[in-house]
C-alpha cells in the first residue's frame, strides 16, 4: 500500500487518556483503556461513519469493551494491520486486552526481548505491535502505565515520566506505575523490564531544580557510563544557554540495550540506546566512538523540545523533528569539539551517505511525497541534508534570529503536531524575512550542482565570476527548479590578500550572497585575476564544479584559511589524482603531492586538523564521482594513490608515526599518529609493522584500531590475521569490542566472498543483533570492495540480506543499499549484481525490502516513483 502526503486526514477520534496494565510472565498480557470522543471536525460533509479503526499489527487481541461491556464476537473483528469495531458511541472507554510474546519478536519493534530485558521500540509504528491504537504521531493523549512482573528476574520496571508508586505483591511479584504528564503520540511511548545495573547522578537544572539522571546498563558495565553521562550534562547545560530550553520532568533515563535496531530512541523521559552509544572507556572504545556517544546523547535529548514537546503531524515531516535535531547536535559538537573538524566530518558523511542517495534509485525529497514502509525513510536525506536546510536557514538568518525562531516554533507549537511550513514560518516571522523560497529544498529530491566560471580580460582590468546551477533529474522527478543558495565566498589577490567583494543586491555581509534563480553573476574592475575560495564552510549542501586549474588549486590549499575549504580542495586534487591514475596521467597527482608536502612541512597547530588534511578520501566519496565505475580499476588507481603518497610524505609520516600519547585529550595526536601508520603501513617496511603489532594489544582502544587498520594493508593476509586473532584472545567477553573485530574480519582488504561463512557461523555471531550483522555484513559491502564487487560477493551478500529479512526486515531494508547501484557499475559487474537483485526479489517478502528492490529495479521506468 502506498501512503501519500496529499491523502492526510485529521484523526477521527481523540484519545484524551491512556491507560496500559501490562503483566510481564510466560504470556504476556496488555489490557489498555483509551478514553476516547469523536474528534469535533469529523462527521461533516458526507455520512458519519459509525465505526472505528484501531492500527493493531500482527497482534492477538484477546477482548474487547466499551464502557466495560464485553462486545460479543462478531461486533468487532482482526485482521493483520487493524483491529475493527462496526458500532461505537460519541464518547466512550475502550478496553482491549492483547497477549504478547516478546521472546519471539525478532523485528525489534514494539515490545521485545534484549539480552536478559525486555524493552520497547515505538517508532515508527511499534506501538501497534502492543495494543490496538490510533498509531499516527498526531493522536497525544496523557499516558499512565501499569508495569508488573517477576521481582527477581525483572527488578528493574520503567516507563516514560515519573514513577508515582511501586510495590511487592504476592508470589514473589512487584509492580511500578508510571505517569507522563505530557500528552505525546504513541511513537514517544517506552517501556523497559529487566535485571539492570543503576548508574545516577543529578543535574541542577537553570530553574533550581535537581534532575535525576539515570543510566541503566548490564551488571558489569556500571564503570563504562561516566563519558555518557558528563555529555548529558553538557547537553542539558548547553541547551539551557543557548535556546533557554530547561528540562520537564524530575528524571531522565537512559537505558542500554544490546540488540536495537537504530542508534538511540528519545522516548519521552525513557531513552533507549543501543549499548555502543552509551558504553565507553578508553581501552574498549576509540576516540570516535566517545564523539559519537556525544552527539548522539546530545541528539536525544535536545528531542525533549524539538520532537517531543512539538512533534510531527505525519510521517513526511520526519525531518521536522529529525533535520533540526541533528543540527542542534551538530552545533553542540562544534561548541564542545571544535567548529573546523566537524564541519570537515559532518561534510564528509555527508557525501559518503547523502550525496550518492541523492544520485541513485533510492532518492527521494528530504520531505517525500509517498512511502510504502516509512522505516525506509530513516535516511542520511530525512536526517543530514535536512540537517543542511536548517543550517542554510540559520546562515541566512543569523544566530540571534534562528534562536527566536526556534523559541517561537516551539512556543506556538508546544503540545502539537507540526509541519515543515510551521518551522519555517515561524524562522520567518521571528526574522522578518520571507524565508518560504526554501520550502522548494524539502520537496526537490537530487543534490544541486554548483558551477564556478570565470572570465578576466587583461585589457578591460575586468573580472566576472559567473556562478550557475543545475540539479539532475532523480526518479518521479524529471523537471527541477532552481534553488536559493548561501555562497559563502572570498577573493584573493596574487599574494593570497582578501579583496573585498563587488556590491551585489543579495549579498548578506561581507562574505554571503543568495543566489535566487539559475545563474549569479558578479563584475568587478581588478589589476589581476583573482582566485575565489567559494562555499566557505560548507554554506549550502550542493555539488561546487569549479573551473580551477591545479595551479590554483594547490594555492588555495596553501592559503586558505577557511578549514573546510582547504580540506575540500586538498578533496578535489585527490579526485583529480585518482582519475588521472585511471588513466596513466601523474600530473595531478604531482600537484596534490605538492600540495600535501606543503602542509606537512607546516607547523602541527591543531594536530586533529592535520589529520583530516592529511587522509585519504574515502572510497564512497571517491565512487561517487564517476558516472559509471569499473570496480578493479577504481581500486588499482586508490592502492597506487595511498603509495605515493606514502612514498612522497615518508619523511614527516616516520616523525608521526610513533607519537602515541594515550591521554583523553591527546586525540589529534592519536588520530596523526593513526593516519601516518596507515600510510607507512603500505609501503611494507618491516619496523612500522613492527609498530603496529604492539599496538594491537594496547590499553588505548583507538591506537589498537589504527593499527589493525594498518596492518591490513599489508600484502601478505597472513599478517592482518594474526593480529585479529591476538586481539580477539584479548576481547572474545567482550561484545561491544568484539562487533569491532568482527567488522575488522569483514572489512579487510584480502576479504572474499568464500572468507563470509566462517564469520556467519562464529559461535559468537547472532543474527538477531543488528550491531553484529552490520559488524558483518555492512563492512564486506563498505570496505572489502574487492571481496564485494564479484559475482561470488554479491551472491553472498544478498543471501545474507534473505536470511536476515525474515527476522528483521528493517534492517535488512538498510543493508540494501551496496546492492542498488548496478546502474553506474561497468560490465560484467552491472549484469551480475543486477541478476542477484532479481534473484533476490523474488525471495523477499517484507514491504521494507520489497519497497527498495522494486525502486532500483525500475529505475528509470516511468513508475519510479519511489
Ligand atoms: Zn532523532
Amino acid at each position: 500500500m502506498i501512503h501519500r502526503r496529499t491523502d492526510y486526514r485529521p484523526p477521527a477520534f481523540v484519545i484524551d487518556q491512556v491507560a496500559l496494565d501490562v503483566q510481564i510472565a510466560e504470556q504476556t498480557l496488555v489490557t489498555a483503556r483509551l478514553s476516547m470522543r469523536r474528534a469535533a471536525a469529523s462527521g461533516t460533509g458526507r455520512a458519519r461513519d459509525t465505526g472505528l479503526r484501531l492500527d493493531a499489527r500482527a497482534l492477538q487481541v484477546v477482548s474487547v469493551a466499551i464502557d466495560d461491556q464485553p462486545l460479543p464476537a462478531g461486533a468487532w473483528t482482526l485482521d493483520d494491520h487493524a483491529l475493527h469495531i462496526a458500532e461505537v458511541p460519541d464518547q466512550f472507554t475502550l478496553t482491549t486486552v492483547t497477549r504478547l510474546q516478546p521472546e519471539a519478536n525478532t523485528a525489534l519493534e514494539g515490545f521485545y526481548q534484549s539480552g536478559p530485558m525486555y524493552c520497547t521500540q515505538c517508532e515508527a509504528h511499534g506501538f501497534s505491535r502492543i495494543t490496538p491504537y490510533l498509531d499516527r504521531p498526531d493522536v497525544l493523549s496523557r499516558f499512565t502505565v501499569r508495569l508488573q512482573a517477576d521481582a527477581a528476574r525483572f527488578p528493574v520496571l520503567l516507563a516514560n515520566g515519573n514513577c508515582i508508586e511501586r510495590g511487592a505483591l504476592a508470589g514473589g511479584q512487584h509492580y511500578a506505575r508510571w505517569e507522563d504528564p505530557y500528552a505525546k503520540p504513541c511513537y514517544l511511548f517506552a517501556m523497559v523490564a529487566g535485571d539492570l545495573a543503576k548508574v545516577a547522578d543529578t543535574f541542577r537544572a537553570a530553574d533550581g531544580r535537581d534532575i535525576a539522571l539515570e543510566f541503566f546498563v548490564d551488571h558489569g558495565n556500571e564503570n563504562r557510563v561516566a563519558h555518557a553521562m558528563a555529555s548529558l550534562k553538557d547537553a542539558m547545560r548547553w541547551d539551557e544557554q543557548r535556546f533557554g530550553l530547561v528540562y520537564d520532568l524530575d528524571v531522565y533515563m537512559i537505558v542500554a540495550a544490546r540488540a536495537f535496531n537504530m542508534g538511540a530512541m528519545e522516548n519521552k523521559g525513557l531513552n533507549i540506546f543501543n549499548a555502543a552509544y552509551v558504553l565507553a572507556t578508553p581501552d574498549t572504545a576509540t576516540d570516535e566512538s566517545f564523539e559519537a556517544i556525544s552527539a548522539v546523547i546530545a541528539h536525544e535529548y535536545f528531542h525533549n523540545y524539538t520532537g517531543n514537546r512539538v512533534t510531527c503531524r505525519d510521517w513526511f515531516q520526519l525531518s521536522l523533528k529529525e533535520g533540526l535535531t541533528v543540527f542542534r547536535d551538530q552545533r553542540f559538537s562544534e561548541d564542545h569539539l571544535g567548529g573546523a573538524v566537524q564541519r570537515i566530518e559532518q561534510v564528509r558523511m555527508l557525501r559518503a551517505a547523502q550525496f550518492p542517495e541523492d544520485a541513485g534509485p533510492t532518492a527521494h525529497p528530504v520531505r517525500p511525497d509517498a512511502y510504502q514502509e516509512v522505516n525506509n525513510f530513516y535516511t542520511a536525506t530525512i536526517y543530514e541534508k535536512g540537517a543542511e536546510i536548517v543550517r542554510m536557514l540559520h546562515t541566512v538568518i543569523g544566530a540571534e534570529a534562528f534562536r527566536d525562531g526556534l523559541r517561537r516554533y516551539l512556543a506556538e507549537q508546544n503540545g502539537k503536531a507540526a509541519t515543515i511550513e510551521d518551522f519555517v514560518g515561524a524562522l520567518s516571522a521571528a526574522a522578518g524575512t520571507d524565508l518560504s523560497p526554501f520550502l522548494a529544498w524539502y520537496a526537490q529530491a537530487g543534490t544541486p550542482q554548483l558551477r564556478l566560471t570565470r572570465a578576466w580580460d587583461a585589457a578591460s582590468r575586468r573580472l566576472i565570476i559567473r556562478f550557475t546551477q543545475h540539479t539532475a533529474p532523480t526518479p518521479g522527478q524529471p523537471e527541477k527548479q532552481a534553488l536559493p543558495l548561501p555562497i559563502r565566498l572570498r577573493l584573493r589577490n596574487g599574494r593570497g590578500q582578501v579583496v573585498p567583494l563587488p556590491a551585489h543586491a543579495d549579498a548578506l555581509g561581507d562574505e554571503l550572497i543568495v543566489m535566487r534563480g539559475d545563474a549569479l553573476t558578479l563584475e568587478m574592475d581588478t589589476d589581476e585575476p583573482l582566485l575565489p575560495s567559494v562555499l566557505l564552510g560548507f554554506s549550502a549542501p550542493v555539488k561546487l564544479l569549479a573551473d580551477y586549474t591545479l595551479d590554483e588549486l594547490q594555492r588555495i590549499a596553501a592559503y586558505e584559511s577557511d578549514p573546510f575549504v582547504r580540506w575540500d580542495t586538498l578533496q578535489s586534487l585527490h579526485a583529480r589524482a585518482h582519475a588521472g591514475l585511471m588513466e596513466g596521467d601523474r600530473s595531478a597527482l604531482d600537484a596534490l603531492i605538492a600540495a600535501l608536502q606543503r602542509i606537512a612541512a607546516e607547523p602541527v597547530d591543531d594536530a586533529m586538523l592535520t589529520a583530516h588534511l592529511l587522509s585519504l578520501p574515502g572510497t564512497a566519496w571517491l565512487w561517487d564521482q564517476y558516472p559509471e565505475v569499473h570496480p578493479q580499476r577504481f581500486l588499482d588507481a586508490y592502492a597506487q594513490l595511498g603509495r605515493a603518497i606514502a612514498e612522497a610524505l615518508c619523511g614527516p609520516l616516520s616523525v608521526w608515526a610513533p607519537k602515541a600519547p594515550t591521554l583523553r585529550g591527546q586525540a589529534g595526536e592519536r588520530a596523526l599518529s593513526n593516519v601516518a601508520l596507515g600510510y607507512l603501513a603500505r609501503l611494507g617496511s618491516a619496523s612500522v609493522q613492527r609498530m603496529a603489532d604492539d599496538r594491537v594489544v594496547s590499553d588505548n582502544m583507538t591506537l589498537a584500531i589504527g593499527a589493525l587498520r594498518a596492518l591490513g594493508h599489508h600484502t601478505d593476509a597472513a599478517v592482518p590475521a594474526e593480529a585479529l586473532r591476538r586481539f580477539a584472545q584479548r576481547w572474545h567477553d567482550d561484545a561491544l569490542v568484539m562487533d569491532r573485530w568482527f567488522a575488522l574480519r569483514a572489512g579487510g582488504a584480502h576479504v572474499q566472498a568464500a572468507d563470509l561463512p566462517a564469520l556467519i557461523d562464529h559461535p559468537q555471531f547472532d543474527w538477531r543483533n543488528p550491531n553484529r550483522v552490520r559488524a558483518v555484513l555492512g563492512s564486506f559491502a563498505r570496505e572489502a570492495l574487492q571481496g564485494f564487487h564479484t559475482e561470488a560477493g554479491y551472491r553472498a551478500y544478498a543471501d545474507g540480506i534473505a536470511r536476515l529479512d525474515a527476522l528483521n526486515p528493517q534492517t535488512a531494508a538498510r543493508l540494501l543499499k551496496p546492492l542498488l547501484g548496478f546502474k553506474r557499475l561497468a560490465e560484467p559487474w552491472a549484469s551480475q549484481q543486477k541478476q542477484v537483485v532479481i534473484r533476490l526479489r523474488a525471495q523477499v517478502q517484507s514491504t521494507d525490502t520489497r519497497e527498495l528492490l522494486d525502486a532500483a529495479l525500475n529505475e528509470g521506468s516511468s513508475s519510479a516513483t519511489p
